[in-house]
């Protein structure tokens, strides 16, 4: 693997060896599904209807917020994490561009209206219990909005750099933020 790439994969030691979600009946026909080899890796599947059960990552996106040299983080209020704080991201939508997913994460969890100026960089995240998730992190500028702890955030704010909390909750979010010091305050 080339070096670039070792540090945007994140928390493989953590990841949970696959167990095809522990899914044993076929969700078309309730056939009992046959775990062996289809196109060249082991995924289940059913003999009667055909169906094959592709375990892919999830894709998640979100956004770097800085100001001042303050950086944007939000403390989960649900687990997986509860109390531990993140860059603000989610899920993607089954609908939506990874723009829009950013856009949306933003103000659902921190309040803010925010301007996308740029891609800061894709990881590959598998410390997460609940999928391994591809995240996609964008650069932007907060443009409106009141900064305020959403929904599914205890808490919502600035951090200078060198004051970063010790629990952030993913791997691939400590490596975010290691890698935007690295390229753009320590250039
Ligand atoms: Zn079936």
């Amino acid at each position: 693997m080339d070096d670039d790439l070792k540090h945007l994969i994140s928390g493989r030691e953590a990841s949970q060896r696959s167990d095809h979600n522990g899914y044993k009946y076929c969700p078309r026909c309730r056939g009992v599904l046959v775990i062996s080899a289809v196109e060249e890796k082991v995924r289940p599947h059913c003999p009667a209807c055909g169906f094959i059960y592709y375990q892919n990552p999830t894709p998640a996106a979100g956004a770097v917020i800085v100001r001042d040299k303050t950086i944007l983080l939000v403390q989960r209020s649900i687990d997986p994490r509860k109390g531990d704080w993140c860059l603000p991201a989610g899920f993607m939508e089954w609908d939506e561009h990874p723009r829009q997913t950013a856009v949306r994460e933003l103000k659902e969890e921190t309040g803010l209206e925010i301007k996308i100026t740029g891609i800061f960089e894709i990881f590959f995240g598998m410390d997460d219990p609940r999928t391994h998730a591809v995240l996609i992190l964008y650069l932007a500028d907060a443009v409106g909005g009141i900064l305020q702890a959403g929904d599914d955030a205890l808490d919502a704010r600035y951090f200078r750099f060198g004051e970063l909390p010790d629990n952030i909750a993913f791997q691939a979010h400590r490596d975010a933020l290691a890698l935007y010091r690295r390229r753009y305050l320590e250039a």
